[in-house]
């Protein structure tokens, strides 16, 4: 389901390609997360030791709660720096696409990625990669996240051993990050296992639960007390709770990346509730984000109506009419799903 593995052919390809020194590009998508940042950290520690030449670029800026991961100094943001980006693309032998499905989640980046010859390679863990857009593809929803993934792409190249303290503490953050400590998406062994094996490398998994979660501004705090005091609809019979943020909310908790980070998973703790959505006012759209319980597909919703898409449980959308039309339209389109909403969840 969602397998993109590589074959033994590829494989060897993939070593061989790796042997000597290339100009290496890594990308990921835009509004990058722990997993997607820890992901790209990690390879271009590991690329590195191998000996290349690494550039890694992120679309656009990144919360500020992963600025302490080793070498986060050295992304290159296109946004602020399209020029180098550029540069760095005109001279690739080889781009990696890290944790993203679609080309078009590069965002601002999409053309000047689209337009680089060098062989795309993918490493990823969304349903559904754009297979023809990558020369590679080593890609699989049955993982944790990208940043296991990084482990495994390591460990099949044969250097477990270049593995350090900071490469591990990179795809850690990438796993807790997009599993939310451990409670989603991580009923494998192996996410275990890896998880073992990063600790012995020299993880503090106390130190770093505190680096990523405990960083709240008091704005931060406020915005979330705000959300759920005053912006929480509770739709009962579609067991369905909503928050909206206007730009207005934004503005007034002086909104900065990554502050309405996890607001989305609050209503999810009420027993009653199996989808939580938030939308949140931007300049020209609405962003919205979904989570549920269970088996009902926030994906295939956040596909079929919301210009999005993500995990089975984790998806977003966006919306280009008001954040009333928008909430109206959520709301009819929950309601065709009444029944799944109701019966379909089984814990
Ligand atoms: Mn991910």
């Amino acid at each position: 389901m969602g397998n993109e593995m590589l074959s033994a052919i590829e494989k060897q390809e993939l070593k061989d390609l790796l042997v000597e020194r290339k100009n290496i590009v890594l990308t990921t998508h835009t509004n990058p997360d722990g997993d997607a940042i820890g992901s790209s950290l990690a390879m271009m520690h590991y690329l590195r030791k191998k000996g290349h030449n690494v550039t890694a670029m992120v679309p656009n800026s990144f919360p500020g709660f992963l600025e302490w991961l080793p070498g986060s100094k050295q992304l290159i943001i296109y946004e602020k720096e399209a020029k180098k980006v550029q540069k760095a693309l005109n001279e690739a032998d080889i781009v990696f696409c890290l944790d993203y499905n679609s080309l078009s989640r590069v965002g601002s980046a999409n053309d000047v990625v689209k337009r680089c010859e060098a062989p795309r390679i993918l490493i990823d863990h969304h349903i559904d990669p754009e297979t023809e857009n990558f020369t590679y593809c080593f890609s699989t929803t049955n993982t944790s996240s990208t940043g296991e993934l990084i482990y495994e792409f390591i460990d099949l190249l044969g250097d477990k051993a270049l593995i350090d303290k900071e490469i591990a503490e990179n795809i850690y953050t990438g796993i807790i990050t997009d599993t939310g400590s451990f409670s989603f998406a991580a009923n494998n062994e192996k996410t275990y296992v890896i998880t073992a094996d990063l600790i012995a490398k020299g993880v503090d998994a106390q130190k770093i639960h505190k680096l990523v979660y405990d960083t709240f501004s008091e704005n931060r705090l406020r915005l979330l007390g705000h959300s759920i005091n005053r912006r929480l609809i509770i739709w009962d019979n579609l067991r369905t709770a909503l928050i909206y943020l206007t730009k207005d909310d934004l503005l007034k908790y002086k909104y900065q990346v990554g502050d309405a980070e996890g607001v989305v998973n609050y209503p999810l703790m009420m027993e009653k509730i199996n989808v939580s959505i938030l939308l949140s006012e931007r300049d020209n759209q609405i962003r919205i984000s979904f989570r549920s319980k269970g088996d009902f597909s926030v994906n295939d919703v956040a596909r079929q109506h919301f210009k999005g898409g993500g995990h089975r449980n984790a998806a977003g959308g966006k919306s280009f009419v008001s954040m009333d039309e928008t909430i109206k339209r959520i709301k009819e389109v929950f309601g065709n799903y009444k029944e799944e909403l109701n019966y379909k969840l089984s814990y």
